[in-house]
């Protein structure tokens, strides 16, 4: 029902930047492989996110407005070994309850589907003639939720957030084509062609794309390739470090100190490097079933992973030096 679509959304959409990256993994979960992303005053007035992904039939269109309609997951044993980005069921219909919501859909055979909802509301459900893919407009967000609207932070601070939120979902997914644009002001853009650094170069810059030292790690439970940036080329936070697994941005304390263990001799006191590490494992080593917004993992065997990080870091910069 719509007061529990609500508290959900409470968890699920804190902010504007949530509604993006939900819509993001969206469009990733369906296999896209352009992704265009529009937002203005900071998603606050408006978000747009256009896919080429396999889209949506029409009666599945009402199920995925529904709380824990995941068309991901069919039985408990999936929850163990999750390949998909989402699994809740939980994102549309929260987003929906506290915004207005366009989205058109075509899964490219037969006519797409329009449908548009207030408040979690349908208002329309109607066939609508579009390409393969889906397009989700997102207005009035927080317009029932007043207090929430009250918690934002400046057009500069929420932007940052989307910015950030976008830049990382492109580093897991050098693949895809990015587009971001704020108040029609391009802010990102990626070829969709593979190449990590590529990526690298579009989010912070060619001059720092070509200050990255390569990692390369692999053991019998974990493969891991990635950059590292030269000890002149730091940050004041941590902010700069990205750490995917299996295709899916995280947060994870312990990677993030493995990390800074392995440059530790390497580093200014208070600076911190740019670096993107992105880890394969089997889904089995790995629970992200911890919070709601799934940014915290838990990992079996963190130690051994600690350990290869560490080492695998001080061997590539031991090799630069060579
Ligand atoms: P979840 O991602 O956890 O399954 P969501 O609420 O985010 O739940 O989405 C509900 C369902 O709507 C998805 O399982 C999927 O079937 C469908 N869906 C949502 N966005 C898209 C999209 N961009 N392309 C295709 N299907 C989508
Ligand atoms: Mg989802």
């Amino acid at each position: 029902d719509q007061l529990s679509n609500k508290i959900a959304a409470g968890e699920v959409v804190e902010r504007p930047a949530s509604v993006v990256k939900e819509l993001v993994e969206n469009a990733i979960d369906a296999h896209a492989t352009v992704i265009e992303i529009e937002v203005e005053e900071a998603g606050l007035s408006k978000i747009r996110v256009m896919d080429n992904g396999d889209g949506i039939e029409k009666d599945d269109c009402i199920n995925a407005f529904h709380r824990h309609a995941t068309s991901k997951i069919k039985d408990e044993n999936d929850l163990f070994r999750i390949q998909t980005l989402g699994f809740r069921g939980e994102a549309l219909p929260s987003i929906a309850s506290v915004s207005h919501i366009e989205m058109k859909t075509s899964t490219g055979d037969g006519p797409g589907t329009r449908m548009v909802l207030v408040g979690g509301q349908i208002q329309t459900h109607e066939s609508y003639s579009s390409r393969k893919g889906t397009e989700i407009i997102v207005t009035n967000l927080f317009f029932n939720t007043p207090a929430r609207l009250k918690y934002m932070k400046t057009v500069h601070t929420e932007l940052g957030n989307i910015s950030d939120i976008v830049n990382r979902l492109a580093l897991a997914h050098p693949n895809i084509s990015f587009k971001l644009s704020h108040n029609g002001k391009r802010l990102l853009y990626t070829n969709g062609q593979g190449d990590v650094r590529h990526v690298i170069a579009a989010i912070y810059g060619l001059s720092v794309a070509k200050k990255m030292v390569p990692i390369r790690i692999e053991s019998l439970d974990f493969d891991i390739n990635g950059y590292i940036s030269y000890p002149e080329v730091t940050r004041a936070s941590r902010n700069y470090i990205s750490t995917i697994i299996n295709g899916r941005f995280i947060k994870n304390y312990s990677i993030v100190n493995a990390i800074l263990d392995g440059y530790h001799t390497l580093l200014p006191v208070g600076r911190y490097p740019i670096a993107v590490l992105v880890i394969n494992m089997d889904p089995i080593l790995v629970d992200v079933n911890v919070h709601p917004a799934k940014l915290e993992v838990r990992i079996s065997k963190e130690k051994e992973l600690y350990d290869l990080i560490t080492k695998g870091i001080q061997d590539a910069f031991k090799k630069k030096q060579l």
